[in-house]
């Protein structure tokens, strides 16, 4: 079987850029962050059912959250998308020096608006395709809020939302074009540690006073000991939320710390975490305070998926080159000048794990990396993303796709102000036509969905998804 049906996806989705391009840009625009998406969930909601999609929102206690469903029975193929903001990153649009808009606090810095959409995009192309050639199965597109800082998906795994799907895909807005199947992302927790203790006079009545400060202190030595005796991946940093005040002379009787704790595996991160609740309870006891743990999120690691990295791959060969305009080129040069240094540093250094001398000197000059990377080189990892508690109860299949100019980083202002170019448009399309092709691909050949779920079986060798987030643990802004 060939891939004649390349084309008419890609048709498709050239037949809707215009909606794609003004979906993308208004959230862009609305440039809302964790569980604030109101109006960027709304727009995506009203286009999914304006396409013949049933939509149910308010999931798992996320008033942002939905699902548009189109279709019926088995397969049930899963496209996830974001749409959430970042802090602090307000900057105008195609500006290559820092201008932040009046009045704006969020910016897209990591190229959400393009990400939601493009899932939004290739479900939209698949139950298009798949109404015209009457096949069956069920579409459905997840719009997921706040990946950023909250985890917001592992809410929706935790309660059930993805449990009846048979492959669910994604893809990240990027500087280059890779499959992601293979990187290396942290599994990662958030919690904080409040202690709670009796306040009196450091000087006049130290005897009547227990300080939380000072167990904050305590459990921070507990954890730098603890340090020692860990695997080498795994990385803890804190942040003290509380320090119980500025007055000296006063003992503090609340204070407060924020950890992050991260590892390869979630299962090695909850194990962690088991030994942080336990250093904290003796700094309680060392210091006659009591604690209260809350933890606020959980992004797993990644199931990888073999089979789903081979197919995407194909796609993604087939609509990279993206092959931009030299007027597109001449863009992404201004934006290549103006990355921070250290970024021009990483760039070099990612160009140096690439072919011979004199194709790197020519990947050196390039402004968009336009050529996909191999999938199993380790370029482009790191960091942590909640699409990894999806692909514990369903297999997945990622890609990053090129929507910036080389070097430039996520969560940067220069990411926000190329958000509504040409060459970001373009990486989102292309990104959806990768994900629509490899959905009918999954559908046209049932052995290659059940090589899917096998790879999944395999890679999970025994291992269950280990529910990270507390059973009442609700989404909120914190
Ligand atoms: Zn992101």
């Amino acid at each position: 079987m060939g891939y004649e049906y390349r084309q008419e996806i890609s048709d498709l989705i050239e037949l809707r850029k215009k909606a794609y391009t003004d979906i993308s840009d208004a959230i862009w625009g609305f440039a809302e962050s964790r569980f604030e998406e109101v109006e960027s969930s709304k727009i995506q909601q009203e286009y999914m059912r304006s396409r013949g999609f049933e939509v149910k929102a308010d999931l798992a206690g996320e008033a942002t959250a939905f699902i548009a469903e189109w279709g019926s029975g088995k397969p049930i193929i899963a496209y996830v998308g974001e749409f959430d903001a970042l802090s602090s990153l307000q900057q105008e649009a195609d500006k290559t020096e820092r201008a932040p808009i009046p009045g704006k606090v969020n910016g897209h810095g990591c190229g959400h608006h393009l990400l939601g959409t493009g899932s939004l995009a290739a479900a939209d192309a698949l139950k298009t395709y798949m109404e015209s050639n009457n096949m069956t199965g069920t579409v459905r597109y997840y719009g997921c809020p706040a990946e950023e800082n909250a985890g917001g998906k592992a809410y929706l795994v935790r309660d059930g939302y993805f449990d009846d799907c048979d492959v669910a895909m994604s893809w990240h807005p990027h500087t280059t074009n890779k499959v992601t199947g293979a990187d290396r992302f942290l599994a990662n927790f958030r919690a904080f540690f409040t202690f709670h203790g009796i306040s009196a006079h450091a000087a006049g009545s130290p005897e009547l006073g227990r300080s939380a400060l000072d167990a904050v202190e305590m459990m921070d030595i507990g954890v730098n000991f603890m340090r020692e005796h860990m695997i080498d991946q795994a990385r803890i940093h804190g942040a003290i939320t509380n320090t119980g005040g500025i007055a000296p002379n006063v003992i503090p009787s609340e204070a407060q710390v924020l950890y992050a704790i991260r590892a390869p595996k979630i299962t090695q991160v909850k194990a962690l975490f088991d030994r942080m609740c336990d250093i904290a309870k003796g700094a309680a006891l060392i210091t006659g305070t009591t604690v209260t743990v809350r933890q606020v999120s959980a992004y797993s690691n990644v199931v990888h998926n073999e089979t789903m990295g081979k197919i995407m791959d194909e796609h993604l060969h087939a609509f990279v080159p993206i092959n931009y305009t030299d007027e597109e080129l001449a863009y992404a040069a201004k934006f290549k000048d103006v990355i921070t240094e250290l970024d021009k540093d990483g760039l070099k250094s990612m160009i140096s794990q690439l072919g011979d001398k004199e194709r790197r000197k020519e990947i050196q000059e390039m402004s968009m990396l336009d050529f996909v990377l191999d999938r199993r080189s380790m370029i482009g990892g790191g960091g942590s993303t909640d699409v990894g508690d999806v692909s514990w109860v369903v297999p997945v299949g990622q890609a990053n796709v090129n929507c910036f100019a080389a070097g430039t980083a996520l969560h940067s202002w220069q990411a926000v102000a190329q958000g509504k170019s040409s060459i970001a448009h373009k990486g989102m399309l292309a990104a959806a036509k990768v994900l629509a092709c490899t959905g009918v691909e999954l559908l046209m050949k049932p052995e290659l969905l059940s090589q899917v779920k096998q790879d999944w079986i395999d890679e999970l060798d025994g291992e269950v998804y280990p529910n990270p987030l507390p059973k009442d643990l609700k989404p909120e802004i914190w």
